[in-house]
């Protein structure tokens, strides 16, 4: 499946899409260790704690690129979403270029009605801007697209950090 938006592309940018759409998961090692840190992330967040939440996000940023050996990157979590006509921004990626480390971006609270994002999707937008991160560093890619395959490696490490039951019993 291709998104709508691909036809627009150039061949380069087409090449780059297959790529990106052909790499379904990120095996994630020593996956466990990372575990303990997501009911303190979700405790965090219900507590409103900006800067544990902060804090957190960091380690489980830094804990998957050394994980990945890719370059540390910064996050910091700001109070609320900024918001214009087109909608509310979520995250935001912004490569290193230049800078010490790329920069990831994260809003604790909507915009529209000041609610604290849900644990869930607050994880899922961390990853999904670590995934940008992942394109550049790890696959070397020279543009990061919203492909099937980048929403499926945000999948794949949300399910690796948040396990099912099955794999958090005795034998895991
Ligand atoms: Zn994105």
């Amino acid at each position: 499946m291709v998104f709508a938006y691909f036809d627009r592309l150039s061949a380069a940018q087409k090449r780059i899409y297959r790529k990106s759409d052909g790499i379904p998961a990120v095996p994630l090692p020593r996956r466990q260790d990372l575990h303990p840190l997501i009911p303190g992330l979700s405790a965090a967040l219900e507590r409103e704690d900006r800067a544990a939440v902060e804090l957190l996000c960091r380690e489980i940023a830094d804990g998957i690129a050394a994980r990945l050996e890719v370059p540390l990157l910064r996050v910091r979590v700001l109070a609320v979403r900024p918001s214009a006509s087109w909608g509310e921004l979520h995250g935001l990626y912004e490569p290193a270029e230049g800078r010490a480390r790329a920069v990831i971006t994260l809003w604790m609270r909507t915009a529209k009605q000041k609610r604290v994002v849900a644990f869930k999707a607050f994880l899922r937008t961390l990853l999904h801007e670590l995934c940008h991160h992942l394109d550049y560093e790890l696959f070397h890619l020279p543009a990061s697209f919203h492909t099937e395959g980048f929403y499926q490696r945000e999948s794949s490490l949300f399910h690796q950090l948040v396990p099912d039951k099955a794999e958090t019993g005795p034998t895991a």
